[in-house]
């Protein structure tokens, strides 16, 4: 079993950026509403990862372990349309495999927290308010091979910081602190999102239910600055000023956020964020979408910039396509480039206010 794990782990988790993607998916899953997350050395000696989410009771904190663990699958039907970050019930067990990783947790409604280490197997009272802290520490400890192909740690980090960055473009109404050597590298506050109880959003934006195909009714505006506001802290706040806020139905299909105006063209290349569901994604149906919207519409932007939100039936893509779920499958890919495209072109051809 050690071994399987060690090889899943060879799926999940690649360097410390991707310990810090699954911790964080894990917290938001449980609810939390501020997330900190603590490094030393890029992530390679210590990556912590602190909520005020639900917690987990001490006798499940080995459980939690375990390959296929998972709790948050309970039927067939579930997993089919699995809408919630993560759902393998493998990536703590296979953070595990490859350092040392201790769980200290106070679920809602108890007034003790216990920490499990999961080296040793013991388990013992700790001081902590309701939630949990996962603290994994000595990354590839046991595979030098493995350790030998990180980078330097401020390369390391950046991709720890990249990791929190792309869940906090998709919850504004999550709180994230990013601390490095115990200087604090990012904070980004939260933002109460009108219509929907905090910290339960999957999307910033809620789609609008079942709207005719030629729906063009905006979202509230108050989710609208909300997520300007996210963009504002996380991207800089040039990315909203030279950009435009776009909502667009058609069909099936919801895309909301914003795009850059040609006068972006000096951000950074690799500003361009994807989610589906509430998801990030790396999509190439996306991607030749809104690259074509910008081609037609702004002639000569060679790097456009935006961030997308597409909300579509859970049914119709498929998430299981790769371990880190960084990569989908729609079922009907021309439904999601038309409405992709037709957006961004919509909002780049809106003259500027
Ligand atoms: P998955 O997220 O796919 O279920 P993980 O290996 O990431 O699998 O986590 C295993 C289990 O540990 C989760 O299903 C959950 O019950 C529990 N867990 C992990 N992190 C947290 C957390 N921050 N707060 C509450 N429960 C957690
Ligand atoms: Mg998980």
């Amino acid at each position: 079993d050690e071994l399987i794990s060690q090889i899943a782990a060879g799926e999940v988790v690649e360097r410390p950026a991707s310990v810090v993607r699954e911790l964080v998916d894990n917290a938001l899953d449980a609810g939390a509403s501020q997330i900190t997350v603590r490094l030393l050395a890029g992530g390679v000696r210590l990556i912590a990862v602190e909520d005020d989410g639900s917690g987990i009771a001490r006798d499940e904190l080995p459980i939690a372990l375990r390959r296929h663990a998972t709790s948050k699958i309970t039927d067939l039907h579930e997993l089919e349309t699995v809408v919630t970050m993560g759902f393998r019930g493998e990536a703590l067990a296979a953070i595990c495999s490859v350092s040392e990783t201790a769980l200290l947790s106070r679920p809602h409604g108890q007034d003790s927290a216990f920490l499990l280490d999961a080296r040793s197997g013991e388990l013992r009272p700790v001081a902590r308010a309701t939630g949990t802290t996962v603290e994994v520490k000595e990354l590839f400890f046991s595979t030098p091979a493995r350790r030998k192909f990180l980078k330097t740690d401020a390369t390391e980090l950046a991709h720890c910081v990249e990791a929190v960055r792309r869940h906090a473009l998709a919850r504004p109404d999550v709180g994230f602190a990013i601390w490095h050597e115990g200087k604090l590298v990012e904070q980004w506050r939260a933002t109460f999102v009108p219509g929907q109880p905090p910290a339960q959003s999957a999307s910033p934006i809620p789609p609008e239910g079942d709207a005719p195909a030629a729906s063009q009714a905006a979202p509230s505006t108050d989710a609208q600055a909300t997520l300007a506001r996210r963009l504002a802290d996380v991207l800089g706040e040039a990315f909203v000023a030279q950009s435009v806020p776009l909502h667009h139905r058609e069909g099936r299909v919801t895309v909301t956020g914003r795009a850059g105006l040609p006068d972006a063209a000096r951000a950074r290349a690799d500003q361009q964020y994807c989610y589906v569901n509430g998801r990030f994604v790396r999509d190439k149906v996306v991607q030749h979408a809104a690259r074509s919207a910008y081609e037609d519409v702004l002639h000569g932007q060679r790097q456009p910039v935006y961030a997308l939100y597409i909300e579509i039936d859970p049914a119709r893509v498929d998430v299981n396509v790769h371990p880190t779920k960084i990569e989908v499958r729609f079922r009907d890919s021309r439904e999601v480039h038309q409405a992709v495209r037709h957006a961004v072109e919509n909002a780049l051809a809106v003259p500027r206010a």
